[in-house]
């Protein structure tokens, strides 16, 4: 996807510890046209699969889950983070470690939110080693859905996550995929 390329080259950083910041138009301020552009590529790559709703994880999928889900018309479900006291007893939780905080915490989704009938297409930023997606697909696993696949929209493509995900025999696109960050210089696989 040229217009995000050019954007992370243009805006991205990488810090230490691998990891590539995005606040300026994903994590923190959105480019609200750019989640457009994100949600209609996502729709054209799941297209007629029957999809009934889109699952991402609090916060940053939200946006770009939310564009590809209305076009599709269907809900989007997004996996919470941190315990409320609206969530009850009835949820699907998964442990994850967390590659930005550096430490492991639960997801957790209400049970009534997706359910054997769904088929499912989950959404993320990132994939880095694949933790986070493993998660939201072992919540699925749990509420017994069918999975169409997961789409992430900035892959770091010299982490595992791709081949976790592929190896349970799950489709897996990426928007864009970066081969190497090594010294701040960011390359796209061709
Ligand atoms: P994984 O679970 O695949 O190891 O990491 C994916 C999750 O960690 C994503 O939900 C994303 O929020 C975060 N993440 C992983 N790598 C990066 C990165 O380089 N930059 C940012 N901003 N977030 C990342």
């Amino acid at each position: 996807m040229k217009i995000l390329e050019d954007r992370i080259q243009s805006e991205g950083t990488v810090t230490i510890g691998g990891i590539l910041k995005v606040d300026t138009f994903i994590n923190q301020m959105i480019d609200t046209e750019l989640m457009e552009n994100i949600g209609e590529e996502i729709v054209t790559r799941f297209s007629n699969l029957g999809i009934t709703k889109i699952v991402t994880l609090e916060s940053s999928g939200i946006p770009f889950a939310c564009e590809a889900a209305r076009r599709l018309k269907i809900p989007a479900v997004f996996a919470r983070k941190y315990e409320y006291v609206t969530l009850d007893d009835s949820i699907y939780q998964s442990r994850i470690f967390s590659y930005t905080r550096k430490k492991e915490m639960v997801i957790r989704v209400g049970k009534g939110l997706i359910t054997e009938t769904d088929k499912v297409l989950v959404v993320d930023d990132f994939l880095a080693n694949g933790s986070a997606a493993m998660g939201l697909l072992d919540i699925l696993a749990q509420s017994g859905a069918d999975v169409a696949g997961v789409c992430v929209v900035i892959e770091k493509g010299f982490q595992k996550g791709r081949e976790k995900i592929e190896g349970k025999g799950i489709r897996f696109e990426a928007l864009v995929t970066i081969d190497s960050m090594e010294n701040g210089k960011i390359e796209f696989r061709k």
